[in-house]
């Protein structure tokens, strides 16, 4: 049977959204609230509540199902959770316990992954059959299509492309690698840059994006004085989009992507880093692979529960044998 609604949560270190989502993309009921930081089972307990509680806004027998995102790696074949940094769910099997408790079919994956499935199907790369999604925020992830399908990989644990290494004796990176992609695009990456800059006469307006204190600089403050013209500001983030560029460089000679598609809090943001990057990557990479186009998202905080929610009815569809 072909459903209207499926139910997409993301999962994120902050907080845990949850939407009803119509298959065209517009999300019917949403709700959220906080991750809660008492154990596992807590967050559980939330997803399996958000869950219940947009889905009342439809008949059971109408629900493709619901989609999780989670900032994890995910043995995806085997709906397992290898590895979670934020979160405290390694090895907890999250998708028998919300299937049990809400009678739904569950899937989990890694929000990368369903950030590029929701740009895919409802936002910026939708059509492209070839493409790179890259989310930059408090860390840096990602996800790619190929021949019009998500690629996940052997176990479903590709698409880290925050943890490509850009120098091998580089600054150390949040896995415990060095010179990493995310080492040097990451929130922390960003603000600890804005915070050194705040504490010299030329980085006066990141110090007054962060209310005069110093300490309090964070990536978003630097983005903030970028935006207001700000010449160190900028100059981060040039910096920023510069190593951005020289990584798109490589993904672009492997991969030839039609397009890549930059979300996240500062990948939405920072619009003078993606641009960086956007012309280093066409002044060096090869021949014939300059053409790609590097856009911004534009599901904003949707793109995980969107994400989810299509990963949720494309699943449904190939269960019940239905084409896309
Ligand atoms: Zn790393």
């Amino acid at each position: 049977m072909r459903t209207t609604y499926a139910v997409g949560i993301d999962v994120g270190g902050t907080r845990i959204a949850a939407g009803l989502v119509e298959r065209k993309g517009r999300i019917v009921k949403e709700t959220k609230r906080p991750t809660p930081k008492t154990g596992p089972f807590a967050v559980v307990d939330a997803i399996i509540d958000v869950a219940e509680e947009v889905s009342s806004a439809a008949h059971p027998s109408e629900v493709a199902g619901i989609g999780i995102g989670l900032p994890a790696q995910v043995d995806f074949l085997r709906q397992e959770i290898e590895f979670c940094t934020n979160l405290p769910l390694a090895g907890v099997d999250v998708r028998s316990l919300v299937m049990s408790r809400t009678k739904s079919e569950v899937t989990v994956d890694n929000d990368g992954h369903l950030a590029a499935f929701g740009e895919a199907r409802y936002g910026a790369a939708k059509g492209a059959r070839d493409f790179l999604m890259i989310t930059l925020g408090t860390g840096v992830g990602g996800g790619m299509w190929i021949a019009g399908e998500p690629y996940r990989g052997s176990r479903g644990l590709g698409g880290e492309i925050g943890h490509t290494v850009i120098d091998l004796d580089g600054p150390e990176c949040p896995c415990g690698g060095r010179g990493h992609l995310e080492a040097y695009l990451g929130r922390p990456a960003l603000a600890a840059k804005g915070r050194a800059a705040a504490r010299t006469f030329a980085g006066r307006a990141i110090l007054d994006a962060a209310g005069g204190d110093p300490d309090a600089v964070t990536a978003e403050a630097v983005v903030m004085a970028a935006r207001g013209g700000d010449a160190t500001a900028r100059q981060i983030l040039l910096e920023a989009g510069e190593v951005f560029g020289r990584a798109l460089v490589g993904f672009v000679n492997l991969l030839n992507p039609r397009l890549i598609c930059v979300g996240g809090g500062i990948g939405e943001s920072a619009d003078l880093l993606i641009e960086r990057a956007g012309e280093v990557m066409r002044g060096e990479a090869l021949a014939g692979r300059r053409d790609v186009e590097v856009v911004q998202a534009v599901l904003g905080n949707d793109a995980g529960v969107l994400g989810a929610a299509a990963l949720a009815f494309d699943e449904h569809d190939s269960r019940e044998g239905l084409h896309r």
